[in-house]
């Protein structure tokens, strides 16, 4: 038996559906405990949570710890977070490493684990290892000494040019959410068994500040830009909501496309959300990468630059999105844009007759 407590996955589920970057979580937990010899734990918060623990056993958890409560049937913050300080509260040690996804739910929820716990957290990890450390510092005499099985939370930093290994060994658990896609899923084994142990949470009348009044489905969730092979984004250079159209008459020339757009557009509530390409919004690799009006800050960058040919209309001709753009084009964009449709359709007009 090793001396370091578990691994703790959070499960992450959305309406009794259990999300992709559980079996991730799951899947990067496992490895994490083969190396440290101790065991995976998944908690899992709902209401009707019906097999949801069983499918956490068969994807690699060796115990699961179930809060079924009505009031957790819609993901609220406050009751959320009771939910899992209740079932942590069971342990006479903090489980060794606690990961939650980087996702709406665990973004929100692990950073007000890790204030109640006063530990730190590693966010938007896209690899996880186990590893030593010998903290030589002086500023904290404290700190100073050789701590060993440590959690390397590792992400991309410096506008993702560098990797850097986060490390917090001083106090457990030791706290880390994981980028959704960027870790290799678990392989379900039906035959796999563990313990499913439920856990009433005690709740308080301040965990009930919030209500859900009704919950809202917001369709252009289907946007896919990670499959899109021309993605055609406005920046705010399209000036409103209504300087899409552009965009999106753009877009609508090449058959599989998909309209993207820059945090600044997202913020003024010109599109939504699921259209952001960057560093808080998607990354995306498309043949051809479209940008009107967007001044390309690295945070936007970071997202888009791996584009096949990334065409740029700005009529800026200082603006930082010429220097990494493979066409540019000094110009207003709603001169530009329907010229380049008409361009393009002449183009593929030609190819298709050929
Ligand atoms: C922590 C953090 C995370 C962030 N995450 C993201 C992210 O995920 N994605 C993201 O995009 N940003 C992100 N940002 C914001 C980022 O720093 C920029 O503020 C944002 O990308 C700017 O958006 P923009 O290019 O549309 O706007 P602006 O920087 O205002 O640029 C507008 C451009 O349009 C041009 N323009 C204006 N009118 C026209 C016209 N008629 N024709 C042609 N060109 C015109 C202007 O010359 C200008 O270059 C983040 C910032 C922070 C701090």
């Amino acid at each position: 038996m090793s001396d370091f407590a578990n691994v703790m996955v959070i499960a992450d589920q959305l309406q009794n559906d259990l999300q992709p970057i559980t079996f991730e979580l799951l899947g990067a937990a496992s490895e994490l405990a083969e190396k440290l010899g101790v065991k995976v734990q998944a908690m899992v918060m709902g209401h009707d949570l019906g097999d949801i623990p069983q499918t956490l056993i068969h994807n690699g958890a060796d115990e699961v710890f179930v809060v079924d409560e009505p009031e957790l049937a819609d993901y609220t913050t406050l009751p959320y977070r009771r939910a899992v300080i209740t079932v942590l509260e069971r342990f006479d040690r903090p489980p060794h490493i606690i990961l939650c996804g980087a996702t709406t739910i665990g973004r929100d929820l692990a950073p007000r684990i890790a204030a109640h716990l006063e530990v730190g957290l590693t966010a938007d990890c896209t690899e996880l290892d186990i590893g030593e450390y010998i903290h030589k510092g002086k500023a904290d005499p404290n700190k100073v000494g050789a701590f060993e099985n440590c959690l390397y939370a590792i992400r991309p930093s410096f506008g993702e040019s560098l990797k850097a290994r986060i490390i917090g060994p001083w106090k457990n658990p030791q706290m880390a959410t994981a980028r959704a896609g960027a870790m290799v899923p678990s392989k379900p084994d039906t035959s796999r068994t563990g313990a499913i142990i439920p856990v009433k949470a005690t709740f308080t009348e301040s965990d009930f500040r919030v209500k859900v009044i009704q919950t809202v489905r917001d369709i252009s969730k289907a946007v896919d830009l990670i499959s899109a092979k021309v993605i055609v984004t406005g920046g705010a250079g399209v000036g409103g909501p209504e300087g899409f159209e552009v965009v999106r008459d753009l877009a609508s020339v090449f058959a599989d496309s998909a309209v993207g757009a820059s945090r600044k557009t997202v913020d003024a509530g010109w599109i939504p959300y699921a259209h952001q390409v960057g560093q808080t919004g998607k990354t995306v690799r498309p043949k051809v990468y479209i940008a009107l009006g967007v001044s390309g800050a690295i945070q936007h960058r970071v997202g888009m630059s791996n584009s096949d040919t990334i065409i740029a209309v700005n009529k800026d001709e200082s603006a930082p999105i010429f220097q990494f753009a493979d066409y540019g084009v000094v110009g207003d964009l709603f001169e530009i844009a329907p010229l380049l449709k008409k361009q393009f359709q002449k183009t593929m007009a030609g190819a298709t007759a050929q």
